[in-house]
C-alpha cells in the first residue's frame, strides 16, 4: 500500500475504535477464515451477579458465600468481583486469609481460620470425585450460569452460580461474519452446558469449552491446521498465548495489561463488532491497491 492510502486508513481506523499496533497482520486480515471469541468478557460483557447459592448438607448459604469471598479478595478475575459484590450486600463479615495460590483455569485457594478453602471449577471437582448436587448443577449451567464450588478441607460446603450478559452487538457480529463467509468459533475455560448455552443465543456452531489457559494457543493452532487464516479475540491474561498463535491478536480494549501489548489490533471502544471494521477496512485498504 503507499504511504498515503495507509495514511487515510489509519485515520479511519481510529475513527471506527481500531487501534492498530501491527500493520503486517491488520493486512492480513483481509484473508480471514474464521475468527476466535472468548467467552468470558468478550462474547459476554464479563459482568457477573450472583443469582443461585446451594448449601451441601450441614451447611449454610452464608458459609458457602463467606469462605468464598473470603478467598476471592485475592482474584482479579470477573467472578471473583461478582462474589465480593454479594458478599458485601449482605454485609457479610469476612475471615482472614493467609496463603492465597491461583490454580490456573480452575479458581483459587487459601487457608482461612485453620482450614483450608478452595473455590474451584465444575472439572476441578469431576476429577477430583467431590460428590455434588448433580440436578441442582445440570439445572443452573444448562440455564447458562457459571457455578463455582466452595470446598473446606476437601469437603464440599456448597455451590453459587453466577450470570452473565450475553452483548448484544456479539450476535450481530456473529451474523455480519457469515454473510462475508467467515466462521465464529468460541473458546472458553468455562463449562460445558454455559458455553453451548452461550453459543446457542449467538448461533455459534463451532464450541471449544473447558479449555485449559495453557491450550487455548493449541486450540488456535488446531483451526490453523487445515491453512485456514484465523483470527482470535480475547480480554484476559489467559488468553495473551493464543493472540499472539493467531494470525491476527485482537484484544479487547477493557481487558488485561497482558493481552492488550500482545494483540496485534485493540478494540479501544471494548465492541465485538468493531471486529468487522477491521475486516472490511482490511479489505478496503489492501484489496484495489495490487
Ligand atoms: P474464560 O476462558 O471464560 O475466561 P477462565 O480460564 O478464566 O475462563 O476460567 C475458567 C474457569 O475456572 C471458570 O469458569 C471458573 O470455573 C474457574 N475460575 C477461574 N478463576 C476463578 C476464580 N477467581 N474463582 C472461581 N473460579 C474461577
Ligand atoms: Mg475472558
Amino acid at each position: 500500500a503507499s504511504p498515503l492510502v495507509v495514511a487515510v486508513s489509519t485515520t479511519l481506523s481510529a475513527k471506527r475504535g481500531l487501534l492498530i499496533r501491527n500493520r503486517t497482520q491488520f493486512e492480513e486480515a483481509r484473508h480471514l477464515d474464521a475468527v476466535i471469541f472468548d467467552k468470558t468478557g468478550t462474547l459476554t460483557k464479563g459482568d457477573f451477579g450472583v443469582t443461585d447459592i446451594e448449601a451441601a448438607s450441614a451447611h449454610t448459604e452464608e458459609e458457602v458465600l463467606r469462605l468464598a469471598a473470603a478467598v476471592e479478595t485475592a482474584s482479579q478475575h470477573p467472578l471473583a468481583r461478582g462474589i465480593l459484590r454479594e458478599a458485601e450486600a449482605r454485609k457479610l463479615t469476612l475471615p482472614e486469609v493467609v496463603d492465597f495460590a491461583s490454580i490456573t483455569g480452575v479458581g483459587l485457594e487459601g487457608q482461612v481460620e485453620g482450614g483450608h478453602v478452595q473455590v474451584v471449577s465444575p472439572r476441578y471437582i469431576r476429577e477430583h470425585e467431590l460428590s455434588i448436587d448433580e440436578m441442582a448443577f445440570d439445572r443452573l449451567s444448562a440455564a447458562g450460569k457459571t457455578v463455582v464450588f466452595t470446598v473446606r478441607d476437601g469437603d464440599l460446603v456448597g455451590m453459587i452460580a453466577l450470570a452473565d450478559m450475553v452483548r448484544d452487538e456479539a450476535k450481530e457480529t456473529v451474523r455480519a461474519l457469515k454473510d462475508r463467509g467467515v466462521r465464529s468459533i468460541m473458546l472458553t475455560g468455562d463449562n460445558r452446558k454455559v458455553a453451548d448455552w452461550v453459543a446457542s443465543q449467538l448461533h455459534i456452531e463451532e464450541v471449544y469449552a473447558e479449555v485449559l489457559p495453557d491450550d487455548k494457543s493449541r486450540q488456535v493452532q488446531t483451526v490453523q491446521a487445515d491453512g485456514s487464516k484465523v483470527a482470535m479475540v480475547g480480554d484476559g491474561i489467559n488468553d495473551a498465548p493464543a493472540l499472539a498463535q493467531a494470525d491476527v491478536g485482537i484484544a479487547i480494549g477493557s481487558g488485561t495489561d497482558v493481552a492488550v501489548e500482545t494483540a496485534d489490533i485493540v478494540l479501544v471502544r471494548s465492541n465485538p463488532k468493531d471486529v468487522l471494521s477491521i475486516l472490511d477496512l482490511s479489505r478496503n485498504t489492501y484489496n484495489k491497491m495490487i
